[in-house]
């Protein structure tokens, strides 16, 4: 009598409920910090959309392991995918997060501020990006709550607490150094590199994509963003840690994200000298060798035109 409802049944009433309250570990994104150096670990993210599976975790986060306490690189998207990104640094290390690092204005770089915040972590940003956070902060919420529905509750835009001001910036925790580049905007304004000069490892934020094509949205800017690729260049890393992709080499950078912003720039800068208008100069991009990363079929008329206009405004 009183087991009358079987195993099978009520893991699946389970599952439904947790379903139906939108949470719970059934639809926990998986968060998983590879090593990539001594002390240093990387997430890799999806590479796809923004989904319930992975919480609007489509990118890659980073995290370093130092004597003073952790440092992360990004926040997530989400107050509850923060959350499951804590958990994972927790099974990495016991050292509590002191900083918290947005290497840009997109979503998942920093919407888990609030959650991490509440934990006590210094979030730190360059201050170029502010604006951008504070204009689409609110947008961006209101697109991942279309996407994800409950799983963005408890999301609030919450801004870094100090603001990296020069081009070149340096910071040290625990005997770790953290150097900082920002070149003027690249995917997004505040797009900033953090480099580990101890390690030669490079975490890219959103300045580099391998694997999937880039985006080059509106606030994007590819004359500094390619600026800043060359100073990726100088700095010669060890092991680059893109923004979107697998854990790289500066050669695979080159191929699919610097040469690519440059076709796209020498095309779009040819066919506004030759009069030539943008739907036009968007079909005679040559995109072929390109067409292999995932996503290029929908992002590449977007970004092709948006470089058409990014030209004709130099
Ligand atoms: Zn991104």
């Amino acid at each position: 009598m009183k087991n009358r409802m079987n195993k099978t049944s009520w893991i699946g009433a389970c599952l439904g409920l947790m379903l139906a309250l939108g949470a719970g570990p059934a639809v926990a994104v998986d968060v998983k910090f590879q090593p990539v150096a001594e002390g240093v670990y990387a997430h890799i993210g999806d590479m796809g959309a923004r989904t319930v599976a992975n919480e609007g975790l489509n990118a890659n986060i980073g995290l370093v392991v130092t004597p003073a306490g952790a440092v992360l690189i990004d926040s997530g998207a989400t107050f509850e995918s923060a959350r499951q990104i804590h958990a994972a640094v927790r099974r990495v290390t016991d050292q509590p997060v002191r900083w918290v690092i947005n290497t840009g204005g997109q979503d998942h770089r920093w919407l888990g501020n609030g959650y991490f915040k509440a934990q006590g972590a210094e979030i730190i940003a360059h201050a170029r990006g502010e604006a951008d956070m504070r204009n689409r902060g609110g947008e961006h919420l209101g697109a991942l709550r279309a996407a994800l529905g409950p799983l963005a509750d408890g999301t609030v835009p919450t801004l870094p607490m100090r603001w990296l001001q020069g081009s070149d910036e340096k910071l040290e925790l625990g005997g770790v150094q953290f150097e900082f580049r920002h070149r003027g905007g690249a995917h997004t304004p505040g797009d900033v590199l953090v480099w580990l000069p101890q390690k030669k490892v490079l975490f890219s934020g959103d300045v580099v994509y391998v694997d999937r094509l880039l985006g080059v949205i509106p606030v994007s800017l590819t004359r500094p963003w390619l600026a800043t690729f060359e100073e990726i260049e100088r700095l010669a890393p060890d092991i680059l840690v893109p923004g979107h992709g697998r854990v790289t080499t500066l050669a695979v950078a080159q191929a699919q994200t610097r040469d690519y912003l440059r076709a796209l720039r020498a095309h779009m800068k040819k066919a506004v000298d030759d009069g030539v208008d943008v739907s036009a100069a968007v079909r005679s991009f040559p995109a072929q060798p390109y067409m292999g990363l995932l996503n290029a079929a929908e992002l590449m008329p977007g970004n092709a035109s948006r470089t058409y206009l990014e030209l004709e405004r130099e």
